[in-house]
């Protein structure tokens, strides 16, 4: 279940160059192209939902999929002890970019709340 034109589709078939972390049967974890911290990896289904709203809806326990492999992410990454970050921009009004959801894992520096 893809999107013609979507970029994440893309990157989940090896069809456009992503720093791939890791890869499961549904979902895909790479390094974000403009990181925010020191780890900043997006992960996402490989099937195409807009949002974690519609996501969250439509596919029962692919949210707590992404939640576990960001957990495992950043153990790998040695940043889970200091804490770690995920993240869900849901709609325009709250910085969402590409329509395609993605967690975003944020770590490996101090990180304020709330957030800007
Ligand atoms: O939450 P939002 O939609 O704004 O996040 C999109 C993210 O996708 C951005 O952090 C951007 O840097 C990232 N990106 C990427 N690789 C691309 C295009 C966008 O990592 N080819």
């Amino acid at each position: 279940m893809r999107e013609p034109d979507c970029l994440f589709c893309k990157i989940a078939a090896g069809e456009v160059p992503a720093e791939i972390v890791r890869e499961g049967e549904r979902t895909v974890a790479f390094r974000d192209i403009n990181p925010q911290a020191p780890t900043h990896v997006l992960i996402i289904p490989r099937d195409h939902f807009p949002d974690a709203a519609t996501a969250g809806r439509a596919r029962q326990g692919l949210l707590d999929e992404i939640a576990a492999e960001a957990e495992e992410i950043a153990r790998a990454d040695g940043v889970a002890g200091n804490g770690y970050r995920l993240v869900f921009n849901t709609g325009t009004g709250a910085g969402q970019t590409v329509f395609h959801l993605h967690g975003h894992l944020l770590a490996g520096r101090g990180l304020e709340w709330p957030p800007g």
